[in-house]
């Protein structure tokens, strides 16, 4: 076996499980290095706790005197807890998170007062010096620099021995540069939004909070193993390599027991999760082989998000202890299931009622009915932005393969709902007799309850299903940043609720119709518009393609396609009229987002180039100089009989030939395609020109090298193979 590979394997073998034993119960160390109302409580000053629980619960802001008493605080609470460093922690548009260190630790200028240093000044405000985050030409780096903010709205918490300060990342213009930024205002605008509709139904309601709950797909590698793939280190995939034997037709994994090298991976991870006040909750095995879920309980979208990138930071982290690797990738592996996150997505009021979730009695069926509906027309109107909104390079791999949604935006609400709609579709025209609204509050609407919780019927294929109290956004990918769709989401809704209280009350004012009558017309209105973007059949199926075509429903299988609609004047209009981004914010976003498309498959190009003509072609060549040395010696011996002796071996000569030449022009035209690409002016035409003109040979290429995997002598073959990868536990 070649070196590199017999060395990962050696040491996959001789791996130990490392052992981990959580010492307290969960509920006891739970948020435990979070700055959370206990800490808080403990920490602060009483002005110091009110002014922190005004910015989270009213948005009020801090000034600058409440701020020295809260990095006060917060400080005293960090050194207690052995901390050094703190940090500004923000989510930059490069889908990872930023941090840069500083030490409390400071003297004057001539060594003398150490002091453990930490003020309001640096608590609200930090420039990151990041002048190399990717900014989409709004921040000029010769100008001004951007600055992080506090978001007082997400606690700090501790990692290792740094205290970590969530912020938003601004430009000096006040242009949003991160995820986080944005998300907070789309939040703001579904608020007030909701709560102005929520006030037909409850004059009470004062706050409406989009919930979130994120089910995180991830496959579990071995590290030796992963390390010896060049394509995963460099392209956190395998472009290459023929599929195992067994994969997972079995359905072995998924209803397996998870291996205890696993097991204690996933138990320090939770054990870590606790301490950050992450709630998650279940892990399971997934349905591909080494592929795994880990859920939390849901939370208010801004911390949920944040939760997810932090989680994914410590996955990381410790897989490095375990001797793993976390492939966050949506298709690692060809031919098994791909990674997924499914945003779960709801609107919760301070009143404690979930508006997604069907109500007892007739009316608060209709303020069910209400959200329902409007939120089935804010994706069907902008469907094509929700396809943007989780378009990336990896995530293309995913959806439309046969396991994951597809590319077209549809909802799924089930059987139950369906019939629903169509009721009160049915009720005719103008002002509802008081038969018909007792008939739909009562007999049809008042029986949501009950027939939900029959509601087993869950389409997996939908990109957007209604799961009984909340909506399920499924085609958002594993290594997705959850604030990218959760922005969008929350800021269609937002307009769509806006756009109906209009409606209605026009209907009221100007029609003198009655609060319900008009709520009812309107929503009748919506049900008639609303269903070309209902689904209920297999989304997997090449019908369904033909179908949303006739519908009139968008089917952008590429990113470069996909991202269009992010500046489309609609998009444009909608998100400035919320004052969610300003054209040059979404502007800038989309030119970073297709700048990554192209810097992604060229970087995928380049290592698929390279492993092709220096792992793959000399490893065949060798093998085959054995093939023509043991034809030569069978020559020798049997003479002018050999052709028949050493038949195979020269198809097999011949057939690597082929092959080998088929990776060395495809390659060539690939290089000669990048090329062209590079040569281009804009970031959109580059994009273009990787998908449409390189990444087609990516297949090509690889089919050449997977059948050289299979011809070639495995003790030859320098490339970590699928079964050990997959199959290693
Ligand atoms: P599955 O979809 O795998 O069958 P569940 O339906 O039990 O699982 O829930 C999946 C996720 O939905 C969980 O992470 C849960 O926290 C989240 N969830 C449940 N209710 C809500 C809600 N009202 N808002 C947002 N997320 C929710
Ligand atoms: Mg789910």
């Amino acid at each position: 076996m070649s070196t590199v590979r017999f060395k990962a394997l050696a040491q996959t073998a001789d791996r130990k499980p490392v052992a981990f034993e959580e010492a307290d119960k969960k509920s006891a160390i739970f948020g435990s290095n979070v700055f959370n109302d206990k800490s808080m409580r403990q920490f602060l000053t009483q002005d110091a706790y009110q002014g922190v629980r005004d910015a989270i619960l009213h948005g009020k802001k801090i000034d600058r005197k409440l701020a020295d008493y809260i990095a006060l605080g917060m400080k005293e609470w960090a050194l207690s807890k052995g901390v050094t460093h703190y940090t500004h922690w923000f989510q930059p548009l490069t889908g990872t998170t930023a941090e840069k260190h500083d030490a409390f630790f400071e003297t004057s200028f001539d060594g003398s007062d150490p002091v453990e240093k930490f003020g309001g000044g640096q608590l609200v405000q930090q420039e990151p010096d990041a002048s190399s985050f990717p900014n989409g030409g709004i921040r000029n780096t010769f100008e001004a620099r951007g600055y992080t903010a506090w978001d007082p709205t997400s606690p700090a918490f501790i990692f290792g021995t740094t205290l970590c300060i969530p912020t938003v990342f601004v430009s000096y213009t006040g242009e949003a540069l991160d995820y986080k930024a944005p998300l907070l205002r789309a939040l703001n605008a579904v608020d007030n939004a909701a709560t102005n509709v929520c006030k037909y139904f409850d004059k009470n309601v004062k706050k409406v909070t989009a919930t979130l709950g994120w089910e995180q797909e991830y496959f579990l590698i071995d590290a030796a193993l992963a390390n010896s793939r060049p394509d995963i280190i460099m392209t956190g995939r395998t472009l290459l390599g023929h599929s195992s034997a067994k994969g997972q037709q079995l359905d072995d994994h998924y209803f397996g027991s998870i291996p205890t090298r696993v097991l204690n991976y996933m138990r320090e991870l939770e054990y870590e999760c606790m301490l950050l006040g992450i709630p998650v909750k279940t892990r399971h095995n997934e349905v591909a082989p080494n592929q795994f879920e880990l859920a939390p309980i849901f939370e208010e979208t801004n911390l949920a998000v944040d939760h997810n990138s932090l989680l994914m930071d410590v996955m990381q982290k410790v897989a490095e202890r375990h001797n793993f690797r976390v492939l966050f990738h949506e298709k690692p592996f060809k031919g098994v299931n791909g990674s997924g996150k499914h945003n779960n997505w709801s609107l919760a009021t301070d009143t404690g009622v979930n508006l997604l979730s069907p109500g007892k009695t007739p009316m608060s069926n209709l303020q069910f009915l209400t959200f329902f509906i409007n939120s089935i027309k804010a994706v069907q109107t902008y469907e094509e932005l929700m396809r943007a909104s989780i378009a990336t390079a990896s995530n293309d791999h995913r959806l439309g393969a046969n396991e994951a949604p597809p590319a077209i935006i549809s909802v799924f609400i089930g059987e139950q709902l369906t019939r629903v709609l169509e009721a009160l579709e049915g009720v005719s025209d103008g002002k509802l007799s008081p038969e018909e609204k007792t008939g739909l509050k009562l007999n049809v609407v008042g029986k949501i309850p009950d027939v939900l919780l029959d509601n087993t019927d869950r389409n997996r294929t939908s990109p957007f299903a209604f799961t009984g109290n909340k909506f399920e956004f499924r085609a958002v990918g594993s290594s997705a940043n959850c604030a990218n769709a959760m922005t969008t989401l929350n800021s269609i809704v937002a307009k769509q609720l806006i756009d109906f209280k209009k409606e209605v009350d026009v209907l009221v004012d100007k029609k003198g119709m009655k609060k319900d009558d008009a709520i009812f017309n309107v929503l009748r209105e919506y049900i008639k518009e609303t269903k070309n973007i209902l689904f209920e059949g297999d989304g997997y199926s090449d019908a369904w393609q033909v179908e949303a075509e006739k519908r009139g429903l968008s089917n952008h299988k590429t990113t470069p396609e996909a991202l269009k609609a992010k500046i489309s004047e609609k998009s444009l209009a909608l998100f400035d009229e919320l004052k969610v981004m300003n054209h040059t914010e979404v502007e800038a976003r989309y030119e970073i987002e297709v700048e990554e498309y192209a810097k992604k498959i060229q970087i995928e190009g380049r290592v698929l180039g390279d492993i092709a003509r220096n792992h793959v072609v000399p490893t065949a060549i060798r093998y085959q100089n054995l093939l023509i040395e043991n034809v030569r010696g069978l020559k020798e011996i049997f003479g002018k009989d050999y052709e028949s002796i050493a038949k195979e071996q020269l198809i097999l000569i011949k057939e690597i030939s082929s092959h080998i030449e088929g990776i060395n022009t495809k390659v060539e035209e690939m290089i000669q395609q990048r090329r062209h690409a590079n040569k281009l002016t804009t970031a959109e035409e580059m994009a273009h020109a990787y998908c449409f003109n390189v990444k087609p040979f990516f297949d090509e290429i690889r089919n050449h090298c997977d059948k050289l995997e299979l011809l070639v002598d495995d003790e030859m073959w320098t490339l970590t193979k699928y079964r050990e990868l997959l199959f290693t536990k």
